[in-house]
């Protein structure tokens, strides 16, 4: 039997199977995507490489600041911008590869299924049961879930009672643009706009970001669009009318949509993890402690930590 489980290869993930591993415990990170990552994400797109979940990191805690100096000094993270428009003269971080290899440097050495999807969890006596959807069965003595709260819910209701106020939540969603262009953005320098009308709340120029090598934008459509416009049959076009301010004269080479379905988590748990310690169930991601990639580190780090507690002393 595996000492932990931890299902979500996202940041917070991928965070907590390291502080389980450091600890000397065994431990595998189940998840439904093809890759590692979660919503940090990049896309390949001919020559071009785009971020199409997280646009870039801010730091504020020591934690997350020795890991953004850790990928720094190795070449992984550089300083994008220190804000944008005027600028707050705090860094903005990115990927200098794209934020996915900052996921993927973190799964090096871990043991991760990708594309298992956990179908259920459920409690025996003394011990998890985690069934992937193809119906193999996975023992461990301690469980813990990173994914978006819905669907940690989903794995667990049968076993655990959720706090009602950690449930009261109707994530946002996102669509996003994703085109390649055959001539530089409009985007004004750094390449950034954080809301720029009421139906955009990101667009981003991933050459002026210094990840693509050809001119590609990011598009992000603000919630409420989002939510209007979701079943829309031309919300590819839709999407291009929004970012045509910034797109100009130039042509689109190629363009893709992506649904981000549980973009942004709108209750956040006032603390970095949640456990249920009668059956050794630590609950993290970015619902606890806000909805950042750094709040996802931090509290992948403290559920990791809580989670070695939670494990039967090594003999
Ligand atoms: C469009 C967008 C833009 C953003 N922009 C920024 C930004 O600029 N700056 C910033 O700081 N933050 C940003 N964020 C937020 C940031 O990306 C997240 O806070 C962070 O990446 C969340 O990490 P996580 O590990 O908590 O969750 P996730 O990355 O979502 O990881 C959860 C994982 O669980 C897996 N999973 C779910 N269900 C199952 C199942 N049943 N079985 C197996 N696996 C499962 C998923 O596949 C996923 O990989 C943005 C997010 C989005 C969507």
């Amino acid at each position: 039997m595996l000492d932990a489980i931890v299902v979500g290869a996202g940041l917070s993930g991928l965070v907590a199977a390291r502080t389980l591993r450091d600890a000397g415990r065994s431990v595998t990170v189940f998840d439904k995507g093809r890759s590692v990552g979660g919503r940090l994400a990049t896309r390949r797109i001919g020559d071009a490489r785009l971020d199409h979940g997280a646009q870039f990191m801010t730091v504020r805690s020591d934690t997350f600041a020795a890991q953004m100096h850790d990928w720094s000094e190795r070449g992984l993270a550089t300083v994008w911008c220190h804000g944008f428009g005027d600028g707050d003269g705090h860094p903005r971080w990115v990927g200098t590869h794209g934020m996915n290899a900052l996921a993927k440097d973190l799964a090096v050495g871990l043991d991760v299924a990708v594309d298992h999807l956990v179908f259920s969890c459920t409690w025996e006596h003394d011990h998890w049961v985690v069934t992937i959807d193809d119906g193999q069965r996975h023992e461990c003595q301690v469980l813990v879930l990173t994914a978006p709260v819905p669907q940690s819910f989903s794995m667990v209701f049968e076993t655990v009672e959720l706090p009602r106020a950690m449930m009261a939540s109707d994530p946002h969603r996102t669509v996003c643009l994703l085109a390649v262009l055959d001539r530089p953005s409009l985007i004004p320098s750094p390449g950034g706009l954080p809301d720029p009308n009421d139906d955009v709340s990101f667009i981003a120029d991933n050459a002026a970001k210094g990840i693509s090598p050809v001119p590609a934008i990011t598009l992000h459509a603000s919630p409420t669009w989002s939510r209007d416009h979701w079943n829309d049959e031309d919300l590819g076009e839709q999407l291009i009318d929004l970012a045509h301010p910034w797109i100009g004269t130039a042509h689109i080479v190629e363009s893709h949509v992506k649904k981000w379905r549980l973009a942004t988590p709108t209750a956040i748990w006032p603390e970095p993890y949640w456990s249920d310690t009668d059956h050794r169930l630590v609950l993290a991601g970015d619902a606890f402690a806000g909805p950042r990639v750094e709040a996802a580190h931090d509290s992948g780090l403290a559920a990791g930590r809580a989670a070695v507690s939670l494990c039967t002393p090594h003999r």
